[in-house]
C-alpha cells in the first residue's frame, strides 16, 4: 500500500544529502571537537562550518549560535535561562495560550518556583493582539515569548509589531521560531528577536539537533551544567554528525525556499478548498491567509480526530489531531480551545501538513476518500442523524451530552 505523509509539522523525512553529509561523521571522521589531534580539529573546523553556516542563514553572528539536543531544549534554555539570569530585574514572564508545551511548561515550571506569568489570549484565527502584549508588560517582566507560527493551525504570528514593543519596554524577546525556520524567511535582525529557537527535523534534518539563537549581550544564565563547550553556554560533547546534517538541511531549504513556499501553499489550498466544498459541518483552523504554506488544519463535526486518524491511516495516509491522544487525556487541545473552538468540535480536529515531497496526487488521493470516511463516521455517531439534516450546528453542540466535569 502506499503511503501519503501529511503529517510534516511533528517530523520530516531527512534528505538524502543531509544523510550523506552526515555519515563521514558517524564513521570515520569520530574525534571529539574538543581534543587536539588530527581527527579532532577536523570535527572542529565541520562544526566551525556548520556554525557559520546557520548564523549566516539566520542574519546572525556565529558566537549568537548555541547548538542544542532538541527544539525542546532551546526553548527551555531560552526561557529557564533568561529567567534565573535576570531575577534581580523582575519575576514576570508573558507568553501566549497557544504556544508549544516546550515553551508552556517550562513558564509553568518557573511559576512553581515564584515567577509570574501572563498566558496572552488569541482570536479566533489563533493570533496574538500586539497590543495585549503591550498593555500585559509591567516594571517587572524580563521576558517575553510569543512562537512565530503555530504547530496546530499553522497562523502566522506578529513578531516584528511584538519585538518593537518588547525593545521599546527593555523586555527580552524569545520566539519558537521551529516551525517556521526552513518554511519561510527567519532573519533575527528583520524580526527583531533577542532569542529564537529552531529544531533540525522540521525541516529535512536529523532528529535530537535544535539551535537557539541568542542576540549578544542577552543575560542568560546556562541550563545545562558540564563542560565548557558552546562557549560554555551549553555543557556535552557536540551531536557533531547531528549539527552537520542541521547545517546541511537549513542550507538546502533557504536555497529552495521561494519556489517551495509557492509550490507548497499551493498544494495547501487545493487540500483545502476540496475539503471545505466536498464536506459539510467542517470549519478551517487557524488564519486563512497568515498561515504556514503546508498547514491545512479542519474541524469536522459530529465525529471524533482520532477515528478519523485511524481510517486515514488503513488507506496510508498519515496526519494527526489536535486532541492528546499520547497522553491517554480525552482532553482536546489547548490551541483549538484557546482560539474559542468549543470542547466538543475541536474533538474532531485533523491536522494534515504537506511538505516538499507532497505531491498533488497525494492531496487528490486524501480528497478522494475522505468524504466517505467522514460521512461513514457520522452515520455511525449519535449526533450523525442530526448533522445529515444540515440544521444549526451551534445549536446542536449545545445540546450534545457532556461529561460533568467538563460543565460549567
Ligand atoms: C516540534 C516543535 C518543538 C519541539 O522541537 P523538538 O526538536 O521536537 O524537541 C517546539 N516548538 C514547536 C512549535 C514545534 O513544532
Amino acid at each position: 500500500m502506499k503511503t501519503v505523509y501529511l503529517d510534516n509539522a511533528a517530523t520530516t523525512r531527512p534528505r538524502q544529502e543531509v544523510v550523506e553529509a552526515m555519515l563521514p561523521y558517524l564513521g570515520e571522521k569520530y574525534g571529539n571537537p574538543s581534543s587536539i589531534y588530527g581527527i579532532a580539529r577536523e570535527a572542529r573546523a565541520a562544526l566551525d562550518e556548520a556554525r557559520e553556516k546557520v548564523a549566516a542563514t539566520l542574519g546572525a553572528d556565529a558566537r549568537e549560535i548555541i547548538f542544542t539536543g532538541s527544539g525542546t531544549e532551546a526553548d527551555n534554555t531560552a526561557i529557564k535561562g533568561v529567567a534565573f539570569a535576570n531575577r534581580d530585574r523582575g519575576d514576570h514572564i508573558i507568553t501566549s495560550a497557544i504556544e508549544h508545551h516546550a515553551v508552556l511548561d517550562s513558564v509553568k515550571r518557573l511559576e512553581n518556583r515564584g515567577f509570574r506569568a501572563t498566558y496572552l489570549p488569541v482570536d479566533s484565527y489563533g493570533m496574538v493582539d500586539p497590543a495585549d502584549v503591550e498593555a500585559a508588560i509591567t516594571d517587572k517582566t524580563i521576558l517575553i515569548s510569543i512562537m512565530h507560527a503555530n504547530n496546530e493551525v499553522g497562523t502566522i504570528e506578529p513578531i516584528e509589531e511584538i519585538a518593537k514593543i518588547a525593545r521599546k519596554h527593555g523586555v527580552y524577546f524569545h520566539t519558537d521560531a521551529v516551525q517556521t525556520t526552513g518554511h519561510i524567511p527567519v532573519d533575527v535582525n528583520r524580526l527583531g528577536v533577542d532569542l529564537l529557537s529552531l529544531s533540525a527535523h522540521k525541516f529535512y534534518g536529523p532528529k535530537g539537533v535544535g539551535v537557539l539563537y541568542v542576540r549578544r549581550g542577552v543575560r542568560m544564565e546556562r541550563y545545562i551544567d558540564g563542560g565548557g563547550q558552546e562557549r560554555n553556554r551549553r555543557a556535552g560533547t557536540e551531536n557533531v554528525a547531528g549539527i552537520i546534517g542541521l547545517a546541511k538541511a537549513l542550507e538546502l531549504a533557504v536555497a529552495e525556499m521561494e519556489h517551495e513556499m509557492e509550490r507548497v501553499s499551493r498544494l495547501r489550498d487545493r487540500l483545502i478548498r476540496g475539503v471545505m466544498d466536498r464536506i459539510g459541518h467542517v470549519r478551517l483552523n487557524g488564519h486563512p491567509t497568515q498561515r504556514l504554506p503546508g498547514n491545512a488544519s479542519f474541524c469536522f463535526e459530529f465525529i471524533e480526530g482520532e477515528s478519523l486518524l485511524l481510517n486515514l491511516d488503513m488507506l496510508g495516509v498519515c496526519g494527526s489531531s489536535g486532541s492528546a491522544c499520547t497522553s491517554g487525556s480525552l482532553e482536546p487541545s489547548h490551541v483549538l480551545l484557546a482560539m474559542g473552538i468549543p470542547h466538543e468540535v475541536a474533538h474532531g480536529s485533523l491536522r494534515l501538513t504537506l511538505g516538499r515531497y507532497n505531491t498533488e496526487e497525494d492531496v487528490d488521493y486524501v480528497l478522494e476518500h475522505l468524504p466517505g470516511i467522514v460521512e461513514k463516521l457520522r452515520a455511525m455517531s449519535p449526533f450523525g442523524a442530526e448533522a445529515s439534516f444540515g440544521g444549526d450546528s451551534c445549536g446542536k453542540c449545545e445540546e450534545a451530552p457532556q461529561p460533568v466535569a467538563e460543565r460549567r
